[in-house]
């Protein structure tokens, strides 16, 4: 058998693994690769791999830096099946349409930049389309959780709660070898989120891939994220100003609206407009709703009690290009939670081009920012921020919750790996920046005696029988 690791090498997007057995090969993810113009284009790069031999795509999760990916493999002629849960084929249906229809809008945005300066623009191309993405949607074969799938020679795949986003699974890989186990984390999810329950144990496997992202820091325990939720909302909204509020659509969306029905409902915060303002999320908020068998103990209780967590008075969910341009044009207070989480595209940056200069406004960072991504940038504290080419002087206040990732912190990974109740035969380190890997690797084999490597890009392992 051999392991390739072609993307989350050393870095946090990108996932991609491809693990080449005598009788086929399995590819774990195929995400798209962001964090700023230059990673961005790597993924008009072809896949360093043939697609022939592919015998099964698997996907632990719908987050696009490990879904984003699929419509290219399949436009690149990848004939096979995506296997993926139920609700994470669900999320796919929202998510990667989407993001098909940024990359056509970017398109169009850049053409327009260009022809404004009187450039060249008839070489820009979208990286793929929505019809591209509909293509994909029709290869994927939607698995209950905890149910082995039958991959035929390349062995069977169970999916295993991970608690990250609504769907994302551990993947537990059987390979045609009977007595070979290998488990791919996916995205670990943290505990005490509001909604979701905790990644769930797996036996320990022969071979493990492990993410990193917060390989090498514990979030600090900000203390109730709700009350600071709460206080920089009532703040920025007593100064006359908008809290942006940048978050994935499928998620971490749900997870503040979560809170926010909390402060709404308990009265600390009322008769604020609370926009949801992308059209994903907005679908995303309807298929948590379809999924409760996924939530937290406190979240069914309180639906069982008759509260449903993401209905509130004051939530506007817009659709239409329309309505999202006319949050702006209006000068009341308000939250506007959009996407990307990371800035990279879709609505937010239009909403940032118009706050960050309002200094009674607010950006508010719920979730972690990819080194070179503009919402990293932001966080940062550089001024002035070049947003569709234009420059804009930073005035708003720029606030960071970290406690509400969706990603286990170091010491929940390490229980995590502790929980396999053994040590696999090799553990590889993906899904993180260099250090973060480097980090956990080391945490490992010091606390475990784990055989541990963090592979580079392209990096391949040959595994003997004998491990
Ligand atoms: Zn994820």
């Amino acid at each position: 058998m051999k392991i390739t690791f072609h993307g989350a090498a050393r870095e946090v997007t990108g996932s991609c693994h491809r693990i080449e057995t005598g009788q086929g090969t399995v590819v774990l993810d195929c995400g798209m690769i962001q964090g700023g113009r230059k990673r961005h284009e790597r993924n008009r790069e072809p896949f360093p791999f043939p697609l022939d031999g592919i015998h099964s795509v698997i996907l632990s999760h719908a987050h696009i830096d490990h879904s984003g990916r699929l419509p290219v493999l399949i436009k690149a002629g990848y004939g096979g099946p995506i296997v993926a849960t139920e609700p994470t084929v669900k999320l796919c249906e929202i998510l990667l349409p989407d993001s098909g229809r940024i990359q056509e809008e970017d398109a169009r945005w850049k053409i327009k930049r260009l022809k404004k300066k009187g450039e060249a623009h008839d070489w820009v191309r979208p990286l793929y389309t929505e019809e591209d993405a509909f293509a994909a949607l029709e290869r994927f074969v939607p698995v209950p959780f905890d149910e082995p799938y039958d991959l035929g020679p390349v062995g069977s795949v169970s999916f295993v709660k991970a608690g990250h986003i609504l769907g994302a699974a551990i993947v537990d890989l059987r390979l045609p070898d009977e007595s070979r186990r290998l488990t791919f984390s996916g995205d670990l999810g943290a505990a005490g989120a509001r909604l979701l329950s905790p990644p769930q144990p797996v036996e320990c496997p022969d071979f493990l891939i492990m993410e990193s992202t917060y390989g090498d820091r514990n979030r600090e325990e900000p203390g109730d994220r709700t009350e600071l939720l709460h206080g920089i909302i009532e703040k920025t909204i007593d100064r006359g100003g908008k809290v942006v509020i940048p978050s994935f659509a499928v998620g971490r969306t749900q997870e503040i609206l979560a809170r926010i029905n909390d402060l709404v409902e308990s009265g600390k915060l009322s008769g604020v407009p609370v926009y949801v303002d992308s059209p994903m999320a907005a679908a995303a908020t309807e298929a948590f709703a379809l999924h409760p068998e996924a939530y937290s103990e406190e979240a069914r209780r309180l639906l069982r009690a008759g509260d449903r967590p993401l209905e509130f008075p004051g939530l506007r969910i817009t659709s239409s290009v329309e309505e999202s341009i006319a949050i702006n044009a209006s000068r009341d207070p308000c939250v506007i939670i959009s996407a990307s989480g990371m800035c990279t595209a879709g609505r937010v940056k239009h909403h940032l081009k118009h706050n960050l200069s309002n200094p009674n406004s607010c950006v508010l960072f719920v979730g972690y920012q990819a080194r070179g991504t503009l919402g990293q940038v932001i966080q940062s504290g550089t001024d002035p921020i070049r947003i569709f080419g234009e420059w804009y002087p930073v005035r708003a206040r720029i606030e960071t919750i970290e406690g509400f990732s969706a990603h286990g912190d170091r010491d929940e990974l390490l229980a995590w790996f502790e929980a396999l109740g053994g040590t696999p035969r090799r553990t590889w380190i993906v899904h993180g920046e260099e250090d973060a890997s480097e980090s956990l690797a080391r945490a490992l084999k010091s606390r475990f005696d784990a055989t541990v490597e963090v592979p580079h890009r392209d990096q391949t392992f040959s595994v003997s029988e004998h491990g």
